[in-house]
């Protein structure tokens, strides 16, 4: 189906990603998965494109669209090539940068948007912590005023771009008495002393990924390096949750659409008892079946894409579209690998790795339970 909400000037940028991922990734993917991480060169890379800075003023570096389609453009053209690319750099560019654009000084801008444009200053989000994700308001990690200073003290787990960030926005307890409403961002550098990264994790998929967890034991971080308000920060992260659902549920779908696209070829090239295996009834009504589900979906998130352009997105939207993205994904991959066979099991085989990098969007940025818990909530219930 023609999809109507792109123009030709998001499909001019769209070719742009295109020939940067031809030219400057696609050469490298097994070195990504080798270094369990993309290098320094690639971030600097996509900072000359003008990647990284699509949500950030000119004035500091950026190319501020106003525009999330052009966000939601480059994070199809990446999920195409596979789910780590759109999860690292979407960290960066469409998670973090709203806070350090809505939410910061002028001074925290000049010192932190040039260089997080250029990719020179990677940036993390730090809110899990291995006690738990799901109830972020039960987080552990504290801070304690000392003079112009704060003391940092906790954990954090699963952090994606943790292994490689300079710069980590990490949720942290200023008001034990105050649950909710007493969590602060801070802004951590990670040349502090007292500041440590694990090792990269040992992830079931997304090998191209550096997912880390970071400790903090006594980090002196300045009161200048508070992001937003002091006490604020769950509503903070609670009012950017939309566009964090919203690019997942992008991810989502582009990559099963892309897999699903190739899968189809594969049955088309692949022959058994005489004829192509997507010629035998069942698997052409389950492709079928599969295109339908894929398509029907893409309308809703088009016009989740609308309602974000126009500021309009709520959240539960977001919710809907992230957790039932993540279900039609995990769906179409399995059947991608079935219809595979042997070969959908084998590493070397995209469809594998695919299936394998698809499993955990159904857990990260809130699990497809808490998607349904804040839907059921909205239904009264
Ligand atoms: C690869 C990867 C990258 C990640 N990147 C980041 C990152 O960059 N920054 C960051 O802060 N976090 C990150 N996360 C963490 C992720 O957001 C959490 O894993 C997720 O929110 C779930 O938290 P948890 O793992 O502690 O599970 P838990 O909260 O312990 O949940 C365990 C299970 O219980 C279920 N559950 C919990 N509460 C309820 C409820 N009320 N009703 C029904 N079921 C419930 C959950 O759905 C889940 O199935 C990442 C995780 C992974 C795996």
């Amino acid at each position: 189906m023609k999809r109507e909400i792109y123009d030709e000037d998001h499909e001019a940028f769209r070719a742009s990603v295109k020939e940067f991922l031809d030219r400057e990734v696609r050469p490298h993917l097994e070195e990504h998965v080798a270094a369990k991480s993309l290098p320094r060169d690639f971030w600097v890379a996509a900072g000359k494109q003008g990647f990284l800075g699509l949500e950030v003023p000119e004035e500091y570096g950026g190319s501020e669209a106003g525009d999330y389609r052009f966000n939601a453009v480059l994070t199809e053209e990446l999920s195409k090539v596979n789910m780590a690319l759109p999860s690292c750099l979407g960290i960066h560019a469409d998670i973090v940068a709203p806070y350090l654009v809505h939410l910061t000084t002028e001074e925290q801008k000049k010192r932190w948007l040039p260089g997080f444009c250029a990719g020179e200053l990677l940036t993390a989000i730090g809110m899990t912590e291995p006690s738990g994700g799901s109830d972020l308001a039960a987080l552990k990690t504290t801070a304690v005023r000392d003079g112009d200073d704060w003391i940092l003290n906790g954990s954090k787990t699963f952090i994606t771009n943790g292994y490689s960030a300079d710069l980590v926005l990490v949720a942290a307890r200023t008001s034990p008495e105050k649950k909710a409403r007493g969590i602060t961002l801070f802004a951590v550098e990670a040349t502090r002393e007292g500041y440590s990264r694990g090792r990269k994790l040992d992830k079931v998929g997304q090998d191209e990924s550096d997912t880390a967890e970071l400790f903090f034991e006594n980090v002196r971080v300045p009161n200048d390096n508070i992001v937003g308000e002091l006490d604020n920060g769950f509503i903070h992260m609670m009012t950017w949750l939309p566009q964090e659902r919203l690019g997942s549920a992008v991810t989502n779908l582009a990559h099963a659409a892309q897999i699903l696209e190739e899968t189809i070829q594969y049955t088309k090239d692949r022959k058994a008892f005489g004829q192509s295996i997507g010629q035998f009834q069942h698997n052409k009504f389950l492709l079928a079946d599969l295109v339908t589900r894929v398509e029907v979906t893409q309308a809703y998130i088009d016009q989740c894409v609308l309602a974000h352009c126009q500021g309009e997105l709520t959240p539960i939207d977001a919710a809907k579209a992230k957790w039932w993205t993540a279900q039609v994904q995990n769906d179409v991959l399995d059947h991608c690998v079935q219809l595979h066979g042997g070969y959908g099991f084998m590493n070397e085989y995209r469809v594998a790795r695919a299936w394998r990098d698809a499993r955990v969007t159904k857990i990260w940025a809130g699990s497809n339970e808490i998607m349904k818990e804040l839907i059921g909530r909205d239904l009264g219930l």
